[in-house]
């Protein structure tokens, strides 16, 4: 039996988990919009609402014709996540 309802939601800095359409749910200073973000990729964050953006897949894109993330006025690349390998101390 499967689970229809079942939408998981992802957060700034986390992996996409598959190519598709994603719609992105703000903390309040903008309403709902949509955007193709490619598999393997991290989800960007909000300039404004920084990590209170949530993101919930639309519709799979099959192929490869995707263009890739780019940031816009409102989102910004997630940066910070891959680089840990350095520690103090
Ligand atoms: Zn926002």
């Amino acid at each position: 039996m499967k689970e229809r309802r079942a939408r998981p939601r992802y957060k700034p800095g986390e992996i996409v988990p598959g190519t598709g359409v994603y719609k992105i749910y703000h903390n309040a200073h903008r309403l709902m919009h949509e955007a193709a973000l490619i598999e393997n990729t991290l989800f960007p964050k909000c300039r404004k609402c920084k990590h209170a953006v949530k993101f919930v897949l639309a519709r799979p894109i099959q192929g490869k014709s995707v263009l890739p993330f780019r940031p816009t006025e409102l989102l910004e690349e997630y940066e910070g996540g891959e680089e840990k390998s350095v520690k103090a101390g």
